[in-house]
């Protein structure tokens, strides 16, 4: 069993004590993506259907319309990830994993510090309100 916590931080800047992963993904590889998520107790996790514009997007149909036209833009997925600091080099790395194919049009991940969560049910902020209890992720190191 894979454990969460990563080998290694990289000094993030700006220091946040957490960070959000924003992943722009295939969106037949999201499923990969969230279920190998789960296995390193990561259940925090939100999608979004988007529509975007990037190397793909797309050299062939570019000749033929504007740059700008509709039309153009590739349906991706946005999975938005928030974990704690020492959780984020196991999230790009699962990520990058499941996601990658090698061609374009693979995706992109950015990485944003957050000042803070709350969790709305409780008022709770900081570590106690980011922390998911009761499942999964107490199987592993927490
Ligand atoms: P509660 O214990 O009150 O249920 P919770 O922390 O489990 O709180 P939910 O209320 O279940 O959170 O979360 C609502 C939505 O917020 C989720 O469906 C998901 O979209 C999003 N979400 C929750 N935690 C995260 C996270 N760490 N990263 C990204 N999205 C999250
Ligand atoms: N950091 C949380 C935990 O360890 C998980 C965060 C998430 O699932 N996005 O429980």
């Amino acid at each position: 069993v894979p454990t969460i916590r990563a080998q290694r931080i990289p000094e993030y800047v700006p220091d946040a004590k957490f960070y959000k992963v924003e992943a722009i993904l295939r969106p037949w590889r999201v499923s990969q993506v969230s279920s190998a998520l789960l296995k390193i107790g990561i259940r925090g996790v939100t999608v979004s259907d988007v529509r975007g514009f990037g190397a793909q997007g797309g050299s062939a149909e570019r000749h033929g319309g504007s740059e700008f036209s509709e039309d153009n833009f590739v349906a991706k997925v946005k999975m938005e990830i928030v974990v704690s600091k020492d959780q984020v080099e196991a999230v790009l790395e699962t990520i990058i994993q499941e996601a990658r194919t090698g061609e374009i049009g693979d995706g992109k991940i950015f990485l944003v510090p957050i000042s803070d969560v709350i969790r709305v049910r409780t008022g709770e902020r900081g570590e106690k309100a980011e922390k998911m209890t009761g499942g999964r992720s107490d199987l592993f190191i927490n």
